[in-house]
């Protein structure tokens, strides 16, 4: 398996080279090139039963020779040989057609009198002298015989994803040649082989499938492997219990008493859950996942709160430096960073608060370096300035990162590490479908805040067509007329033949329309966004046309309508995102979706809308209409890259595979396993807890 790819019979130094550019170094990176596609070649038609416009497999006795026709060469013609056209005459027991090939006139000498051949191409109608005939062009072609199977022609046939200058034909050459020399071993323990065909019967076959059920049945086995293999790396990540700081006292009354509202349940009930963490002397490590608005803020608060006064952490001589314990939390934005010093500052005036973001002068940073490393400083809020090297912390004992998808694993660890085992707590307001919570968080414990504060209002949410557009006009002046403003937005920048809503035009018309009310426009190619939307903010515009560069962090509470144009364009989650800039105030809050389109899962999303404001449920239901490749924001969540398996169709396998983890993980405990059943499975899950750690 380790064996040099260019040691493969029929790949020379050049061919070597780019393959090695494309990640295939050796005989084992070769047969994990997976197909992209494959292509049904395997029913095999007589002649007379070729239709024209479609690609069908022939299979015929060369009865005459080839002849190459060379057609007039233009006068500035550089490749003469691109005039030339090979033909072959072929002929079964049902019919004559022709087969062309251009510009490749050594082919000619290919084909042998007598020899039979497997021929997949396009057939086309080609008109000559009055009558129509059949033609294939340019068909890939395989010589059959005795002992060979055919790899191009008359089977199912991989597909690949390949660079310039490497044909399909020549890469399945080699890709047979690989696995002819590689032998896989299994790598799943016996215990879970039972129902799945073994890993060489899977790689040969998912290469070239005998045939559709072969197919199948390797696709599963490799994915149940690809999943499979995440999930105890990710059990074995979250089951290696590290000793935690015990908190006894998780007493919260004094921090409620200062609160100016209650907690919601759903707030206690997931504060109870980090008690327990807390109160159990092993490390927590939990996801707060709240819908924006929800409280995650003061939940995080009252976690510190609890850390902060166990008076564990005093070791009570005066003559040391202070041993109290400390809490850092990391916010993605200098503006965010603010707001909670400004938060925490207020919830937990009897502990000495420090704010440390990259914008404060060299003299602050110091004054704040020196207070956090002594300890007085004990509740840290800041920005990445906190993984900052310069940065020693006392007795960290809970680390917090707010919004988390927006960084990466490493800089949440970063910030751990600079304590011994502290407690880490992450909070996103990102909602995301459980199953792939499962595979992005598998190692951390989940808490939902499933509930708003009381007395928010519903926004309201209709969907309408175009038809509705002067009346909505109204509707727009009478909010304006209340005082409030609006926010339109629609999917293009600028007037374009895709007949989507854009910015300018919309603006346009609607000032023409409304010619009182003033009118600004937003998106991404302006300069001054944030003039924009200060002014906004002031309600200097009463209207504001955008695109959905408003999407993040825009907090306008006196905005109460927002008009969606082409809403078949968007996905539920960024709906749900964008209807969340309106009901942020007092005022009873509208979302208004334009859209002409009756495709069905367009109205299934817009019903969805109408129906609730519940953004878990939207995100299941996105993730279910648009799968998870599109799922808004994946990427920034940093899903591991799944090679075959599909999160949404596979997940009957994606539940055998979790449950069969949690069995082997439980069954096998540590790390060193020596059995031999499991020596191949400890290997490669080393191999994968190895990438995900440096990710
Ligand atoms: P998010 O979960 O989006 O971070 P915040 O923590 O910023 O939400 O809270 C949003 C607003 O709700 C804040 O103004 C906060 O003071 C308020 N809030 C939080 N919890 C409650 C509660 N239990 N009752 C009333 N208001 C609350
Ligand atoms: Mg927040």
């Amino acid at each position: 398996m380790n064996m040099d790819i260019s040691d493969l019979a029929g790949i020379g130094p050049s061919r070597a080279k780019v393959l090695k550019d494309m990640g295939i170094d050796t005989i084992q990176d070769m047969v994990r090139y997976f197909p992209r596609d494959y292509d049904d070649r395997s029913r095999i038609k007589t002649i007379s039963m070729l239709t024209p416009g479609t690609t069908h497999t022939i299979c015929a006795t060369i009865s005459a020779e080839g002849e190459n026709v060379v057609l007039p060469s233009k006068a500035n013609q550089f490749k003469p040989s691109s005039t030339t056209i090979t033909k072959l005459l072929l002929k079964d027991e049902t019919g004559a057609i022709e087969l062309v090939w251009f510009g490749q006139p050594y082919l000619k000498r290919n084909f042998k009198k007598n020899d039979t051949y497997l021929f997949t191409g396009r057939v086309v109608e080609y008109f000559a002298g009055g009558t129509s005939r059949l033609q294939m062009e340019s068909p890939d072609y395989e010589k059959l015989s005795q002992d060979t199977a055919t790899l191009s022609a008359g089977r199912i046939v991989p597909v690949y994803t390949l660079p310039k200058g490497i044909s399909q034909k020549m890469f399945r050459k080699w890709m047979k040649a690989a696995l002819d020399t590689a032998t896989e071993e299994d790598n799943l323990p016996v215990s879970l082989r039972l129902d799945l065909c073994t890993r060489q019967e899977a790689i040969q076959n998912i290469h070239f499938p005998e045939s559709d059920d072969h197919f199948h049945v390797a696709r599963r086995r490799l994915v149940f492997e690809e999943l499979f293999f995440m999930q105890l790396a990710l059990l074995r990540i979250k089951g290696g219990t590290q000793p935690g700081i015990p908190i006894q006292n998780t007493d919260l009354s004094p921090f409620l008493a200062k609160l100016p509202f209650a907690l919601t349940e759903a707030q206690q009930s997931v504060l109870v859950e980090i008690a327990q963490d807390f109160q159990k002397g092993q490390r927590m490590n939990r996801l707060i996942q709240g819908d924006v608005g929800s409280g995650k803020t003061v939940v995080a608060a009252a976690a510190a709160y609890m850390i902060m006064s166990d008076s564990a952490g005093d070791t009570g001589k005066k003559t040391e430096c202070v041993k109290r314990y400390q809490v850092a939390i990391m916010a993605p934005t200098e503006v965010l960073a603010r707001q909670h010093f400004k938060h925490f500052s207020n919830y937990l005036p009897d502990f000495n608060t420090v704010l440390l973001t990259g914008s404060l002068s060299a003299k602050e940073k110091r004054a704040a370096y020196a207070s956090i490393k002594e300890g007085h400083a004990q509740m840290i809020v800041g920005t990445h300035a906190l993984i900052q090297q310069g940065v020693i912390f006392n007795n960290l004992a809970l680390v917090i990162t707010d919004e988390q998808h927006r960084f990466g694993v490493k800089q949440r660890g970063a910030l751990s590490d600079k304590g011994t085992y502290p407690h880490t707590m992450i909070m996103t307001a990102t909602p995301i479908p459980r199953t792939l919570g499962l595979i992005l968080y598998g190692d951390m414990d989940i808490s939902i805040i499933n509930a708003l504060p009381p007395g928010r209002q519903v926004i309201k949410t209709y969907c309408v067509n175009s038809r509705y557009r002067s009346r909505l006009v109204a509707f727009m002046a009478k909010q304006v007329q209340e005082k409030r403003q609006v926010y339109v937005i629609c999917p293009a920048i600028d007037e374009s033949d895709t007949g989507m809503a854009s910015v300018t035009a919309y603006a346009a018309k609607l000032q023409e329309a409304l010619p009182d009310i003033p009118i600004a426009c937003l998106h991404g190619r302006l300069k001054n966004k944030e003039e924009v939307m200060t002014a906004f903010g002031n309600n200097e515009y009463s209207i504001i046309v955008s695109t959905t560069v408003i999407e993040v962090g825009v907090d306008v509470p006196n905005a109460t309508l927002i008009v969606i144009e082409n809403a078949e364009r968007f996905g539920l989650s960024q709906l749900h995102q964008l209807r969340g800039r309106v009901g942020r105030g007092i005022h009873q809050s509208y979302c208004v979706l334009v859209t002409d389109s009756k495709a069905e899962h367009t109205q299934k999303r817009m019903k969805a809308m109408e129906s609730t404001t519940d953004g878990f449920v939207l995100s299941e239901l996105d993730l279910q209409l648009r799968g998870p490749g599109d799922f808004f924001g994946v990427q920034q969540h940093g899903l591991p890259g799944f090679i075959i398996a599909n999160l949404y169709s596979d997940m009957d396998i994606l539940k055998a595979a979790q449950k069969a983890a949690t069995t082997v993980n439980e069954a096998t405990g540590k790390l060193d396993i020596t059995e031999e059943e499991y020596q191949n499975m400890h290997n490669v899950l080393k191999e994968i807890l190895g990438e995900m750690i440096t990710m």
